[in-house]
């Protein structure tokens, strides 16, 4: 012994240095020699343990800190607080969870209490675990069973009492010890000799051996070791138990994926929601989850290039199924190491009521993506989602994938989609009962205008002259007590004025020739209306009615002669008044329209013929007798037709009633006097509901309806061809019910009705300049009566035509025409789309520009 051991009353313990007269300060040099055994440590006498270390060593001991690493003063003198020994720390980090560390347990397996087991029970005491001896192989299974053990330590050397090899495979067995280390003391004449020992120790179930040494100092310093590797390994270990427990049991879908996007783990809600087992999908990639291109693209960037970033956003549920539905997603790369990472993990949200009744409405990321660190942006009300689409280009393609995205921010929408969500997990008779409830919802009357939900969500709040257009176009208007404003919207036409019209028109045979070649376009999309208006003297709607009610065989389908309805087209034509947009043009356009609609082949299929001629007739009357005033107007000047109708969808019903009214005035113009009853009936409450459709306040409900029913049957980009085909078949097959043959109805006069907003530019410039004419002027009464202005984006003097323009394309048209693109493939009108709006808004900076120069000056 080359130190006399003194402890003081403070329980320092001092030591020297025996062997070495090292001032070496290093402490990682302390720590290697301290391992080695080379330093002695100074005990108090009853703490003294005999040296069994075969280097002969005298024992001397320094302090050890948790992490081992062994400190020194700069003397050959040391001084250690006992204390040293405990951990400096109760808890441990794991990642972000904090582990309360447990007093370790050691179960000391030595059939007989030597020095070796003297030694380490000693060096078990100082590092205060708790422990137990035993001396046999049934007391140490016994034990293990009971209680768990981060510790083990087996006597090999020269058990008599039992085989240690066996015990230590027992041991392996029980399924209790997964999170234990087993450490053999091996005889260390033994381990030099014998080469495969460390494997003979291994394969026996082992996960170490300590070489028998009786040194404190060793022994200590195994334990230290075997605490700081070994224990807190296995304490991480068992605490991802519990991790796996809750990932198991989370209601959102969570991925965990590898470097090349495999997929390495998968919950429990994930193989729910996909649909297939975590088996099958295991090694797969897991891009193929991400339904476009481009939403892959994005994730990659944000996730693996741009090291790190989460991301966030809407994406699909894609099932083995191959539908698709809107779920909440996060991806967040996981340990990124020059720009890519170790593994994502990609979190589905779950069916609480949060998701449902905020973040699906989110745009999606195939054309808004976003990262966490700009979800704000997103949620800010200015934040122009629309326009950014409009900017973005559409094509079909894209109409497709964006009517799968579509949420139109009706309840009605989000209580469709909780019932998928809950649909998915429910056994067969309820999904049954969920189907029928769907049907129901999907096609009956259960909507109402959302103008709460319009304005949190789509409106940019601080754009006033977007937000008065909206109001004005979906609000019935102002109900102020004003006084009654009496206007002449009822110029009568007289039966005379008909017949004498009726005798001015030649048949189509000998039209005039600028006549005759304008209408041989009049099924293109770019058909010049304004041309034929020019050239026909404002009659149009006759000309061109004639030429398209043939071209659907209408006569033979009513059963009426040619004579029947031409006086017919005239009657209606001459009931349409001169005003600047709501007049007998408009009503050609709009038919225009609706026949360029009714050729499409899915059309084709879903209507028959006189769903194509009701479709006509519909257009044609749509805006009858419009008194160049909206709804509102007459409501807030108490006029006598929103007496009549309750101030309830009042120029629409008035057009209907007028509709018919003028049809049954008189046999010569009745076209619809050959049908039986049945047939009456059903033609008319057909073209009394396609009517009655065009009223703006009903935009979003009839949009969302036909969305909704769309987006379960129509197929996204993605599907492979046979799938592509096979639900070609099934939209034309659910779009031929009915129900939603009257949805598709309800659409096709109301795209047709706003579609000048997809007609090539220069019309398109020309319907916006009426429109927003016509508007002026009732603005300028509204004014100079002191009725309340219920359109101020409509004011001559303060008036923007482009920022009207765009504000009515980005809430009114873009969805609108997706969904219809999307169901009969209208690319051509996607484009003019696009190609307006960029008009507009270089109108829109052109006069801002003018503006600040005006005002500079
Ligand atoms: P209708 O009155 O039946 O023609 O319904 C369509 C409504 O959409 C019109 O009354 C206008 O309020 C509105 N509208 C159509 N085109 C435009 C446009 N280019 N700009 C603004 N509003 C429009
Ligand atoms: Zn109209």
């Amino acid at each position: 012994m080359g130190c006399t051991p003194s402890i003081n009353q403070s329980g320092v313990v001092r030591c020297q240095e025996s062997d070495r007269s090292s001032s070496d300060t290093n402490p990682n040099n302390h720590q290697m020699n301290w391992l080695e055994g080379s330093f002695r440590r100074m005990v108090s006498s009853d703490e003294a343990v005999e040296s069994g270390g075969s280097t002969g060593n005298s024992l001397q001991i320094v302090s050890c800190s948790k992490s081992g690493i062994v400190q020194s003063d700069q003397n050959t003198s040391w001084m250690y607080r006992e204390r040293d020994l405990k951990r400096t720390s109760n808890t441990l980090k794991f990642g972000p969870m904090c582990l309360t560390l447990p007093t370790i347990k050691v179960l000391l397996v030595f059939d007989k209490e030597d020095s070796q087991c003297k030694a380490l029970k000693l060096a078990v005491e100082k590092l205060q675990y708790d422990y137990v001896v035993v001396t046999s192989d049934t007391q140490a299974l016994d034990r293990i069973r009971n209680s768990h053990y981060h510790l083990v330590i087996v006597d090999t050397r020269h058990p008599s009492g039992f085989d240690p090899f066996l015990l230590a495979r027992s041991f392996r067995l029980s399924k209790d010890n997964h999170y234990s280390c087993f450490v053999a003391v091996v005889k260390r004449s033994l381990a030099e000799k014998e080469d495969s020992l460390i494997f003979k120790i291994l394969n026996a179930g082992f996960d170490r051996w300590f070489l028998e040494s009786c040194s404190l100092t060793l022994c200590l310093s195994e334990l230290i070791l075997i605490e700081g590797n070994e224990i807190m390994t296995r304490l991480k270990l068992h605490a991802t138990q519990a991790l796996f427990t809750a990932l198991e049991n989370s209601c959102d879908a969570v991925l965990v994926t590898g470097k090349n996007q495999e997929i390495q783990y998968m919950n429990q809600a994930s193989e729910k929601l996909m649909g297939c087992s975590a088996e099958e999908m295991m090694g797969k990639n897991a891009s193929q989850l991400h339904r476009s291109d481009s939403t892959r693209t994005e994730i990659v960037e944000n996730v693996n290039i741009k090291k790190g970033n989460d991301w966030e956003g809407s994406g699909f549920r894609k099932r083995k199924t191959a539908q698709h539905t809107p779920m909440w997603n996060k991806v967040t790369p996981v340990d990124v190491h020059n720009g890519a990472n170790e593994h994502t993990v990609l979190v589905r949200e779950g069916r609480s009521s949060s998701f449902y009744s905020e973040k699906s409405y989110i745009p999606d990321c195939d054309f808004l993506p976003y990262t966490l660190t700009n979800m704000k942006s997103i949620r800010n009300p200015s934040f122009d989602v629309r326009s950014l689409c409009s900017e973005a280009g559409m094509n079909r393609r894209q109409s497709l994938a964006r009517l799968h995205t579509m949420t139109i921010e009706a309840p009605i929408t989000k209580v469709i989609n909780m019932l998928l969500a809950t649909q998915e997990n429910s056994p067969n008779f309820v999904a049954k009962d969920i189907d029928k409830i769907l049907e129901i919802l999907r096609t009956s009357d259960l909507y109402s205008p959302q103008l709460l939900g319009l304005n949190q969500h789509r409106r940019p709040t601080d754009d006033k002259l977007t937000s008065d257009l909206i109001s004005s176009l979906v609000m019935q208007g102002q109900k102020s007590g004003q006084r009654r404003f009496s206007h002449d919207i009822n110029q009568k036409v007289s039966r005379s004025s008909i017949v004498s019209s009726l005798a001015s028109i030649p048949s189509l045979d000998s039209a005039p020739r600028p006549i005759v070649s304008a209408l041989e376009k009049s099924m293109e999309w770019s058909f010049d209306i304004f041309e034929l208006e020019r050239i026909s003297e404002k009659r149009a709607l006759t000309w061109l009615g004639m030429t398209v009610f043939s071209s659907f065989n209408a006569c033979s389908v009513l059963s009426c002669d040619e004579k029947t309805l031409k006086s017919w087209l005239t009657l209606i034509e001459a009931n349409y008044y001169n005003n600047p947009y709501h007049n007998s043009t408009h009503a050609a356009d709009v038919m225009q329209a609706t026949a360029f609609f009714l050729q499409k082949p899915r059309l084709k299929t879903i209507f028959d013929p006189l769903d194509e001629v009701i479709s006509l007739i519909a257009a044609v009357v749509h805006d009858v007798n419009h008194p160049g005033k909206n709804s509102a107007f007459l409501c807030n000047t108490k006029d006598e037709l929103a007496i009549l109708y309750n101030d309830l969808s009042v120029l629409e019903s008035y057009h209907a009633a007028r509709a018919f009214k003028l049809t049954l005035s008189d046999k010569n113009v009745n076209i619809l006097q050959n049908l039986d009853r049945d047939m009456y009936q059903v033609v008319r409450e057909s073209i009394i509901d396609m009517v009655l459709a065009t009223e703006m306040t009903k935009h979003f409900e009839h949009l969302s309806k036909f969305v909704n029913v769309l987006k379960t049957i129509v197929p996204n980009e993605e599907a492979e061809d046979d799938k592509q085909l096979e639900n070609c078949q099934e939209v034309l097959i659910t779009m031929s019910s009915p129900e939603n043959v009257k949805l598709v109805k309800r659409m096709l006069i109301k795209c047709a009705d706003i579609s000048n907003a997809a007609r090539p530019t220069k019309l398109c410039v020309e319907w916006a300049t009426r429109i927003t004419e016509e508007y002026c002027r009732q603005t300028d009464e509204e004014k100079a009566k002191a009725l309340p202005v219920v359109m101020p984006t409509f004011d001559r003097t303060t008036m923007s035509l482009p920022k009207a323009q765009l504000g009515f394309i980005d809430y009114f048209i873009n969805d609108m025409f997706s969904s219809w693109d999307a169901f009969g493939d209208f690319p051509e009108l996607i484009d003019h789309i696009q190609s307006n709006y960029q008009y507009w808004k270089e109108q829109d900076d052109e006069r801002q520009e003018q503006e600040a120069s005006k005002e500079e000056s």
